[in-house]
């Protein structure tokens, strides 16, 4: 007799992510790719919170964490500083106290080192996870001009030039090269003629952020997932059916196969309920984004000396700046924000804000040993963290959102995500 064949309709895996940012967007995007029926919820805007006024580099070569020998000096100076650029800003809650202490012993040369190698391996192939999206039609503003580190002082510049040499040691292959004087006012206009020199990062690149995480959403909503903004999630519990019920601020409850936990620095007070514990800290940065008048910078600048970060996006110019640890205030510190600005001017030759489109406070989810926090959480089948990206959520983001995807999607554990498991505290 003839057989009839049913084919059996399988039903897509439901996948919710908490946090709309750069690396929560990465991770639905990918998740969508593999089939995957993704709900994006956040409490604000997308890409809203420490994804949108940052630099935007996607730089590989500066992957390296701040977690380093002579950290420890720079935290006891930092108590009583007031122009420096980086400050921190103590809790009296004993997590602050451990976040602190593990901070300070990940800072050895030897731990140093290790963390080094890995991120270095973990963002080596940041470009071409960038190529990828643009190739999978995700669209967002990319420059590939490079990033030029300059330099007031020659002791400076000489003492970079060994960090390349360190960086080639571990891997780095992208091209350098060095402009001394008014050389480097040549290669870019826009630098000061009276610097010491530049060190221009030729293969680097920049985006301009907030076009990144637009993109990513409208891939998403484009390819059957929802991105649900201004609903903050208010508690991840496990139901009895192995599945998980994400509840929302608004009353919604979305059960979902997996949730991938993005919510940066939050991420922390979310887990808590769980009895999971994340070494988390906020350390915030400022911003101004403005048009202005004189020569704006052709290449994205490192202004060295000072830590100001200068990205160039179309006839806008972006200063940012400040890393400032244990500062959960999403208030604009304008002191702050002027002197990110003020030293910002002093290596440019003769650009000057008019008009200023944007002024930022954004907070990046700073792990206890500034390495992110990537993998499944231990003993909660079906939840996913990924946060802690510091100050390398854009350069890690698409790297972190394809290699999670796969360990989400049950593809096999991803060798380069093995230092960054919850467990290492
Ligand atoms: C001044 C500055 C400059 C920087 N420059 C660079 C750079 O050049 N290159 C680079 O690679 N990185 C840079 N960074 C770092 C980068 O911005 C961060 O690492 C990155 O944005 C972190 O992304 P995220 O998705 O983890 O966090 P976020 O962008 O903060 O996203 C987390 C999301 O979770 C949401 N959320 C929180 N709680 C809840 C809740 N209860 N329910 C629902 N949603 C919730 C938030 O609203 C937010 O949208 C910079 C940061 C700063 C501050």
């Amino acid at each position: 007799p003839a057989t009839t064949r049913h084919t059996v309709r399988k039903k897509p895996v439901r996948t919710t992510v908490v946090g709309a940012g750069v690396i929560g967007l990465s991770c639905a995007y990918e998740l969508s790719e593999l089939g995957h029926q993704v709900t994006v919820v956040d409490s604000g805007a997308v890409g809203a919170a420490a994804s949108a006024g940052n630099a935007g580099w996607v730089t590989p070569f500066l992957s390296t964490p701040r977690a380093a020998p002579g950290a420890v000096r720079d935290a006891f100076r930092s108590f009583t500083s007031t122009e420096g650029p980086a400050r921190m800003r103590p809790h009296l809650e004993p997590s602050f106290a451990g976040w602190i202490t593990k901070f300070l012993r990940a800072s050895t040369k030897k731990r140093n080192a290790k963390s080094t190698a890995a991120l270095q391996d973990f963002a080596r192939p940041a470009h071409s996870y960038f190529d990828s999206l643009i190739e999978r039609g995700v669209s967002f503003e990319q420059y590939t001009d490079g990033l030029a580190v300059v330099f007031k002082e020659e002791e400076n510049l000489v003492h970079y030039e060994q960090i390349v040499t360190k960086m080639r040691a571990l891997g780095y292959v992208g091209s350098v090269k060095v402009y001394r004087g008014e050389d480097a006012a040549e290669f870019d206009p826009a630098i000061r003629r009276d610097i010491a020199g530049a060190l221009h990062l030729e293969s680097e690149r920049h985006v301009r952020p907030e076009t990144l995480c637009q993109g990513l959403a409208k891939w998403v909503e484009a390819n059957g997932g929802e991105v649900a903004e201004h609903d903050a999630v208010t508690a991840i519990t496990a139901r009895s059916s192995g599945q998980w019920m994400v509840t929302t601020e608004s009353g919604r409850e979305i059960v979902a196969d997996n949730v991938v936990v993005a919510a940066g620095y939050p991420s922390r007070t979310l887990l808590a309920p769980l009895g999971v514990t994340v070494p988390l800290e906020a350390a915030k940065g400022t911003s101004m984004t403005a048009l202005g008048e004189g020569t704006a910078p052709a290449h994205p600048l490192k202004l060295y000396e000072n830590m100001v970060a200068c990205s160039p996006f179309g006839n806008a110019v972006r200063l940012s700046g400040t890393f400032d640890i244990g500062n959960r205030d999403f208030t604009l510190n304008q002191k702050r924000l002027d002197m990110v600005v003020r030293q910002g001017l002093s290596f440019l030759e003769d650009w000057r804000p008019t008009d200023v489109e944007i002024q930022w406070v954004g907070h990046r989810p700073t792990s206890a040993d500034d390495l992110p926090i990537i993998g499944p959480v231990p003993g909660q089948a079906g939840l996913y963290l990924a946060t802690g990206h510091g100050t390398l959520g854009v350069t890690l983001g698409p790297v972190t959102g394809a290699l999670a995807a796969k360990e989400i999607a049950r593809h096999g554990q991803q060798r380069l995500l093995e230092p960054f498991r919850l467990t290492r505290f």
